[in-house]
C-alpha cells in the first residue's frame, strides 16, 4: 500500500541524504533544530512496530550514520532520537519515521528530561523547592 498522498513514499533522489537497501535519510522539512533528520523505511508501514527485523536493523544503522553527517555540518552538543507512534503520541505522518534531532547548548532554557518533555509536567521529575 502506497497512498499517493504519503510524503515519505517515493522520495526524490535529491532529498535522500543517505540510504541503504531498506531505508533512507532525509532532512525534516520543518526542522525543530539545525540538522533535524528523519530515518524512513522505503516500504510504507505505519510505525516502528510494523517493521521487519531487517528493516529495524537497516533503520538503526542509518540512524547511527546520521551522526557523521550532522557532526560535520552542524556540530551539535547532543541529540534527541525518537519515534512518535500513534496519533495519541503525536504522530502526524502515518509512514514510520525516526526523528534524529540535534541539540545545541542553550537551545531551550531547561533541557533536563529531554524526551520526557512529551508530557511537559512530567519532564523534570526532581522535586523543586
Ligand atoms: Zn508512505
Ligand atoms: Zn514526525
Amino acid at each position: 500500500m502506497e497512498p499517493v498522498t504519503c510524503p515519505f513514499c517515493s522520495p526524490a533522489d535529491a532529498d535522500i541524504v543517505i540510504r541503504n537497501d531498506l531505508c533512507y535519510v532525509r532532512y525534516d522539512r520543518y526542522p525543530v533544530s539545525k540538522g533535524h533528520m528523519l530515518v524512513i523505511p522505503f516500504r510504507h508501514v505505519q510505525d516502528f512496530f510494523d517493521l521487519t527485523e531487517d528493516e529495524r536493523n537497516a533503520l538503526m544503522a542509518l540512524a547511527h550514520d546520521c551522526r557523521g553527517v550532522v557532526e560535520s555540518n552542524f556540530s551539535p552538543d547532543g541529540y534527541n532520537v525518537g519515534f512518535n507512534i500513534g496519533e495519541a503520541a503525536g504522530q502526524t505522518v502515518m509512514h514510520c519515521h525516526l526523528h534524529v534531532i540535534p541539540r545545541y547548548r542553550g537551545d531551550v532554557k531547561k533541557p533536563r528530561g529531554g524526551v520526557r518533555g512529551v508530557i511537559p509536567a512530567k519532564k523534570d521529575y526532581r522535586i523543586e523547592d
